[in-house]
């Protein structure tokens, strides 16, 4: 962990600061809060329980840089970029390894985390070309119109624990290469990856004050929202928190995008590859633990499928390696906290007080070398019905039901029917079916036998219904668009001596 000061005492752990104006600063009489490594169970560090005064010095700082970092040519501009780009590239590995530590989750799945943030990264290097506006010469005659795109101020970053890097990387990219100045309010669980970040930019050259961090729970949340020096905010977490950040953002003037929680479900029709959908399933359900918002965590069966993937899936779980990340061979990583692995626990005993027919039981599993860890078996449920709570609600860990349908209609109505719509599948050989489903579907994000439909780096990402609050996407042409401000220009240059004569008439297009 990347420090600026360890705690006092003997077990000194180090303690993370606030990063603001590319350095970390301190701010009195805080208190901080413990993070776990959830392999060993073990505190091995604290941070900031950061307030008001840490957002203010923030947003004083963002404020401070605006001018100069929007009026910085964005050739300029591109080449920070760059910069960071190819200093994360190089630093993957340890940025992966910083993720692994706080969350838990598998190294190499760190690491195609930070590959995949990367994506983004990329994309925002190529600004001069997003920020081109539209030129139309004499649209009235000798009167040209166009169009510029300009950043909006400070913006604002809000972030969850389950990607501590990719989903950073899917918003400061975009917003930093608009011309904005940016903070972060990263997850407080998994902070380490975000502390490398920081030092990252400050590496690439980016100047002091257009990217900062700020770290806290709730009362550093609320300070953003209310503060009168925060022109946007993209925050990515739970419905309930988002919805809160949503309508107290909005309501404040500001710009916001909120991406939320999720259940997704993947449709298999009978005539699918079932050792395909086998991989698939389980690859879904239980990698990351099931700590993904794309993760698939109901199987929508059609016809007999059930039956016949149901020994395929249970022969892959009992392949599963579970422990701690960074151990060689491992699929599934910890819980990352031991309250979500409660709540986790608590959800599979709701699912069989409901009748849900539970195949595989994932709560007595204890890992022999780490019984002090987060660590949890993976659970499957059968015959889920859309009544159960454990159908409707996320429960964001391993824990994966399949529910049958008689039917392609029935099973489109069951995921058409549902509170959530981030990302869905469906898995056939029918080319008919899938072009059917992917105009049918209510949900944004599809794959057609592809189990985690994350779209490409460069394009947008968000989902519908209680999946998302807010008009615009992350990321791609819509990231672009919530990050600057549109002007419409109507300009006349009068040749010298033909202005021509006064008129109180509303101008005429000819
Ligand atoms: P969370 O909502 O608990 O936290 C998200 C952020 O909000 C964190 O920075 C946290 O510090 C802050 N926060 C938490 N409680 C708050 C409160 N009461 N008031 C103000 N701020 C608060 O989410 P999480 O547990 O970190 O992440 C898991 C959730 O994120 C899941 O619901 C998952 O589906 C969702 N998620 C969604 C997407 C997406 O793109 N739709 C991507 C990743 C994760």
């Amino acid at each position: 962990m990347t420090t600026s000061a360890t705690a006092a005492g003997s077990a000194a752990v180090p303690i993370l600061s606030h990063w603001i104006d590319n350095r970390p600063v301190e701010v009195p009489l805080e208190g901080t809060a413990p993070v776990y490594n959830p392999a060993t169970g073990q505190v091995i560090g604290r941070v900031p329980r950061g307030g008001a005064p840490a957002v203010d010095a923030a947003v004083g700082a963002a404020r401070a840089a605006f001018p100069r970092w929007r009026d910085t040519s964005l050739i300029a501009r591109s080449h920070i970029l760059f910069a960071y780009r190819e200093l994360a590239w190089r630093r993957r590995e340890d940025l992966a390894a910083l993720i692994t530590r706080d969350h838990g989750k598998a190294f190499p799945d760190a690491l195609a985390e930070v590959e995949r943030g990367l994506e983004t990264v990329e994309f925002a290097c190529g600004l001069p070309v997003h920020l081109a506006g539209l030129n139309t010469p004499n649209v009235s005659t000798k009167v040209d119109a166009y169009t510029l795109r300009q950043p909006l101020g400070v913006a604002v970053g809000i972030t969850p624990f389950n990607f501590p890097s990719m989903v950073p990387m899917w918003i400061y990219p975009i917003a930093i290469a608009c011309g904005n100045t940016f903070i972060l309010k990263p997850s407080s669980h998994t902070p380490g990856a975000t502390q490398l970040q920081a030092e990252l930019w400050a590496e690439a050259g980016l100047p002091d004050g257009v990217f900062n961090v700020v770290y806290g729970g709730r009362d550093a949340v609320n300070a953003l929202l209310e503060h009168p020096g925060v022109d946007a905010i993209q925050f990515v977490g739970s419905t309930p928190v988002g919805r809160h950040v949503y309508e107290t953002a909005t309501r404040n003037g500001k710009r916001v995008g909120a991406y939320t929680g999720a259940k997704n479900a993947m449709v298999v029709l009978p005539d699918a590859d079932m050792d395909l959908v086998a991989d698939s399933v389980v690859a879904a359900g239980y990698g990351s633990a099931g700590e993904r918002c794309m993760a698939q965590t109901l199987v929508v069966a059609v016809g007999d499928t059930a039956d016949r993937m149901l020994p395929l899936v249970k022969e892959r779980i009992a392949g599963l390696k579970i422990g701690p990340g960074m151990e060689e061979g491992v699929d599934m990583g910890p819980i990352y906290s031991a309250e979500h692995r409660a709540s986790i626990i608590e959800w599979i005993d709701k699912g069989v007080a409901e009748g849900a027919d539970l195949v595989v039981d994932g709560r007595p599993f204890r890992h022999p070398q780490h019984p002090a860890g987060f660590f949890l078996g993976v659970t499957l449920f059968d015959h889920l019905t859309p009544g159960m709570e454990i159908y409707k609600e996320e429960i964001f860990g391993p824990v994966l039901g399949i529910v049958r349908a008689a039917t392609f209609d029935e099973a489109l109505a069951l995921v058409n029917g549902h509170q959530y719509a981030n990302g869905t599948a469906i898995f056939t050989n029918d080319g008919g079916a899938a072009r059917r489903f992917q105009l049918e579907v209510e949900v944004p994000m599809i794959g057609i036998n592809i189990p985690i439909p994350v779209p490409a780096g460069y394009l947008s990402f968000g989902g519908a219904k209680k999946s998302a609050f807010g008009d615009l996407k992350m990321r791609g042409e819509d990231g672009i668009r919530f990050f600057t401000r549109e002007k419409e220009v109507t300009a006349r240059w009068p040749e010298p001596g033909k202005r021509g004569p006064l008129s109180l008439v509303f101008p005429s297009n000819d």
